[in-house]
């Protein structure tokens, strides 16, 4: 059997690689595979704003449906796409297929969509861009990319000059996971960013740290200054949501709102964007 499966499926055993190698090995190649078998699958986690507690719109998360481990989140087989390039093919099926999804919602709903660094450094990323916005025919003023400070920092010229293609079609560009990295600001000179999105690792702390009650006001300060807005990741309580809230922070996302669902389930308060009506099952009530 093993000679029936070819010499891809052979070199997995090659007693040369260790056992990380060797796992990463065989990650490449079900991915690879698990793109052609349709195996990934596209989850949306709401975000609403803090001043009116409306939905504003949906955060894009990747998910593969492996058919032995389970639903696999990125942490899994990122890694993996990053270092083999299987994130380009894989970015362009998740920037297509979060656009054809975020076609169908109510129009004032905005779609995020994670882009690495390898996808911004690809050559292909503007016209996957605006070949996904023609396909789905969505008003690309819906469409916000989030990008980490690498993708500035150890990107060259080329990044800045992808991320100003894609502005250029209309869609707008955020600063995700801000603070965790090299905590330079040099960077949010070099790009206007439309929104900055706080880390989880300070939302986590809000309500007990007064360094994280500080470092937020001090994000929200810095981004209306600058002309951004702000998001807050990861609000899992409430009293998290009303400090935010108070602090001055636009908009948030977090398990307390509603977990990433696919787009099926999208039904409901969760496509609600009053803001006003009951919530419904499943959504915690974060409005006072
Ligand atoms: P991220 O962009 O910072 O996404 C936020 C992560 O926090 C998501 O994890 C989300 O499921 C999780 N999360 C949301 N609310 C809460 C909460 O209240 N508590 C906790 N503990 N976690 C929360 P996920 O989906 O596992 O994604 C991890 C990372 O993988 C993302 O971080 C993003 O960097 C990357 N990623 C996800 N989807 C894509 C994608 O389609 N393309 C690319 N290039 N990267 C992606
Ligand atoms: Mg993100
Ligand atoms: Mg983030
Ligand atoms: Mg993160």
């Amino acid at each position: 059997a093993a000679k029936a499966k070819g010499r891809d499926q052979f070199a997995l055993f090659d007693p040369s690689l260790d056992d990380a190698s060797r796992d990463r090995r065989i990650i490449e190649q079900q991915l690879r595979e698990a793109i052609v078998r349709e195996e990934l699958v596209m989850h949306y986690q709401p975000v609403v704003s803090l001043a009116t507690g409306a939905l504003t719109g949906y955060e894009a998360l990747v998910r593969w449906k492996h058919p032995e481990r389970g639903l696999l989140h990125p942490n899994a087989f990122l890694d993996v796409a990053e270092t083999s390039g299987l994130i380009v093919p894989l970015g362009e099926w998740i920037t297509h297929c979060a656009m054809m999804d975020a076609a169908r919602w109510p129009d004032n709903l905005r779609v995020a969509i994670n882009l690495s660094p390898t996808q911004v450094k690809s050559p292909r990323l503007a016209s996957a861009v605006s070949e996904a916005i023609e396909d789905s025919g969505i008003d690309p003023a819906r469409v916000d990319f989030e990008i980490t400070e690498h993708v500035i920092l150890d990107g060259s010229e080329a990044n800045q000059q992808t991320l100003i293609k894609l502005r250029e079609m209309g869609t707008s560009i955020s600063l995700d996971d801000f603070g965790t990295g090299y905590s330079s600001l040099s960077y949010l000179r070099k790009f206007p960013f439309d929104r900055i999105k706080i880390d989880r690792d300070f939302v986590t702390e809000v309500a007990e740290s007064r360094s994280s009650q500080a470092i937020v006001t001090t994000i929200t300060r810095l981004a209306d200054a600058l002309g951004m807005t702000t998001i807050a990741e990861g609000v899992e309580r409430p009293e998290q949501l009303e400090l935010l809230r108070r602090l001055g922070c636009t908009e948030a996302q977090g398990f307390l709102i509603c977990e990433p669902l696919p787009a099926g389930r999208l039904s409901g308060a969760a496509l609600d964007t009053s803001g006003l009506g009951e919530p419904e099952e499943g959504i915690l009530d974060y409005r006072r």
